[in-house]
C-alpha cells in the first residue's frame, strides 16, 4: 500500500458542495471550476487552498 499521498478536498465557496479532490501540489496554475449544484465559479490557486478559507 502506498502511504503519503494526501488528497485535498475542494469545496464550493458558496454552497460547500464537494467539487473535487486533488493531490497536494497538483495545481501548477490557476483553475476555475464551476459548481454543479449552484453554478458558482470557484478559483483555485496553488498557494491558497480553499479548505483553509474562513468566513469573512
Ligand atoms: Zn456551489
Amino acid at each position: 500500500m502506498q502511504v503519503g499521498i494526501i488528497m485535498e478536498s475542494i469545496y464550493c465557496r458558496d454552497c460547500s458542495a464537494l467539487l473535487l479532490k486533488k493531490e497536494e501540489n497538483a495545481l501548477q496554475g490557476r483553475v476555475e471550476i464551476k459548481c454543479r449544484r449552484c453554478g458558482t465559479f470557484n478559483d483555485l490557486r496553488p498557494d491558497e487552498p480553499l479548505e483553509n478559507n474562513t468566513k469573512k
